[in-house]
């Protein structure tokens, strides 16, 4: 059995975090700092796909999905091996849950896994696999990690990938006083391990940090994947852009 692995959630940025040096090396330092994994399993705000679907387990191009940032943003590499034999780990848990899992073996990672990743993990030697957003409702994204628990047992490391506060309307503004405040409620929920808290939301600027949850939704599988792991630590925050969090979790 290898050393029991974290779980991740990672504030993924945008393709301009690569330019962003003090961001890079704390992503860089904290990818130093964890046991290398046999293989990651990535759930990113940018794929949402019913049923749950597996991405692509073989090395093929990323997809740059993401609008007039300059030319050199698509041009970027990250030939991560794919993990075949995870999919097949991942399809047997939910499986022997009664959840049906598709495949999609034509889909490249997206820029919500490959940002962190080429920071975290530059030589691209870990094997990376993709799994969908089946829903945006909160409860059964909670319930949606938990069958993939064991998986830390077995070197894999499961990231959610997303941001904590996320309001593109209010891009490149100073950060908003509700934005700090909303983002330490989230870090009290996740340190006391309230997962009904953070499957409620209930908070009044919860939808100013989230006029759409999809960044906020990996947060929930990565937290049903850590259930019950009461190590918890934030190895990176801050606002970047606006109201946008940089704080990443790790369970472990
Ligand atoms: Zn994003």
């Amino acid at each position: 059995m290898s050393q029991r692995m974290p779980v991740l959630f990672i504030a993924h940025g945008a393709p301009p975090l690569l330019d962003d040096a003090a961001w890079m090396a704390e992503l860089a330092a904290w990818g130093n700092a964890l046991p290398k994994p046999k293989a990651i399993l990535m759930i990113s705000a940018h794929w949402e796909a019913r049923p749950v679907t597996l991405g692509a387990t073989s090395t093929l191009p990323l997809v740059y999905d993401f609008y007039g940032f300059p030319e050199r943003y698509y041009q970027l590499k990250y030939p991560s091996p794919g993990a075949p034999a995870l999919a097949a780990r991942v399809q047997d848990l939910l499986g022997a849950k009664g959840v049906p899992v598709a495949s999609d073996p034509a889909r490249g990672l997206d820029h919500g896994a490959w940002v962190p990743l080429m920071a975290m993990y530059p030589d691209a030697d870990v094997p990376v696999l993709q799994l969908s957003l089946p829903t945006l409702e909160r409860a059964p994204l909670l319930a949606l990690g938990r069958p993939l628990a064991p998986l830390r047992d077995e070197g894999v490391l499961i990231c959610g990938s997303g941001f904590l506060v996320h309001n593109l309307r209010l891009l490149g503004q100073p950060v908003p006083a509700w934005a700090p405040a909303f983002d330490q409620w989230l870090a009290d929920a996740i340190l006391r391990g309230d997962t009904d808290a953070l499957v409620r939301l209930d908070h009044p600027s919860a939808t100013l940090a989230h006029p759409r949850t999809e960044h906020y939704v990996p947060v929930l599988v990565a937290a049903g994947a850590a259930d019950g792991e009461r190590k918890v630590s934030f190895p990176i925050t801050g606002f970047w852009w606006g109201p946008f969090s940089k704080r990443s979790v790790q369970w472990g």
